[in-house]
């Protein structure tokens, strides 16, 4: 199937490897031209060419932390304007709920609601002047169903989405579309962290752990960086224009609501 994207231009969020590089990637295999986004130089170096080597498209590499104004100001100026947006970033660490300060809820919402929420702002006007966008949020199944130890992520993204929940209807008359993308476990570095939280805590092998988790996962596996790209692509495709603010669970099932 053609997404119908060719030849337009993504800006994929920290992006150097798992979910977002699978989006870049994906969008990439479109025909899409993307600007690449992480901290460290030499992985995000090494993604871009091999995405340029892959599938032929323009790939621009912005070494930055995404989360700070300086790093944003920095993508977003070799970005300049772009089709498509997908908002990403690390997850904040696990923890109890008791010991968290103030600077670490601050630091949970930059990262994960303030920094998207930057990006729209600077790049949605441009898209509804064109008269075409799309946003995909990439936030967490944490949003559907909290998990405990990650309450800085259940906050933050929480307040992201009922951000976009308002904002994607004021701006779909525009022809531009903001949806979230939320992430089950998926076999990326941050499930072999959370694993590693697991393993530590309850003194259990890497495998103990995995299988563990899997068997709370209908699908009995983890995702994979691949069907998560292609989902993403979907949603900035020309057939997704109907799709408006919906957050869309990527988890094998392992939600459990009817609805
Ligand atoms: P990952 O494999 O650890 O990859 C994270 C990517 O983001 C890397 O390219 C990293 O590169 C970049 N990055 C991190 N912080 C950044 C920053 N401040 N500025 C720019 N780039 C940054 O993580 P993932 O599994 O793809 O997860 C992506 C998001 O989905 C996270 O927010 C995570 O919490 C969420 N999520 C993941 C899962 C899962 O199972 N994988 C489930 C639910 C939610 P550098 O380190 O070089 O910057």
């Amino acid at each position: 199937m053609d997404f119908g994207i060719a030849g337009k231009k993504a800006l994929v969020c920290a992006s150097s490897k798992g979910l977002g590089f699978g989006c870049a990637q994906a969008l990439a295999r479109e025909g899409v031209d993307v600007v690449m986004n992480a901290r460290s130089v030499e992985a995000l170096e090494a993604s871009a060419e091999a995405l340029r080597r892959e599938t032929g498209v323009t790939v621009t590499a912005v070494a930055a932390d995404i989360t700070s104004e300086e790093g944003r100001a920095a993508v977003l100026d070799a970005a300049g304007d772009v089709d498509i947006l997908v908002t990403n970033a690390g997850g904040p660490p696990p923890g109890m709920w008791q010991d968290w300060a103030r600077e670490e809820f601050i630091a949970a919402l930059d990262a994960n609601m303030l920094s998207p929420i930057a990006l729209m702002q600077a790049l949605v006007p441009g898209m509804m002047a064109r008269g075409w966008g799309r946003v995909v949020n990439i936030t967490s199944q944490s949003v559907k169903a909290p998990i405990p130890v990650l309450g800085l992520s259940n906050a933050a993204r929480t307040g992201l989405t009922g951000f976009v929940a308002g904002t994607a209807r004021q701006v779909a008359a525009k022809g531009v579309t903001i949806n979230n993308l939320l992430p089950g476990i998926h076999d990326t570095d941050r499930a072999t962290a959370l694993d590693k939280g697991v393993m530590d805590m309850q003194g259990i092998s890497r495998d103990q752990a995995r299988a563990a988790r899997m068997a709370t996962i209908p699908a009995a596996r983890y995702g994979s960086q691949e069907e998560f790209g292609a989902t993403c692509a979907f949603l900035c495709s020309q057939y997704a224009g109907f799709i408006v603010g919906q957050n869309v669970l990527l988890d094998g099932g392992g939600v459990n609501a009817t609805i």
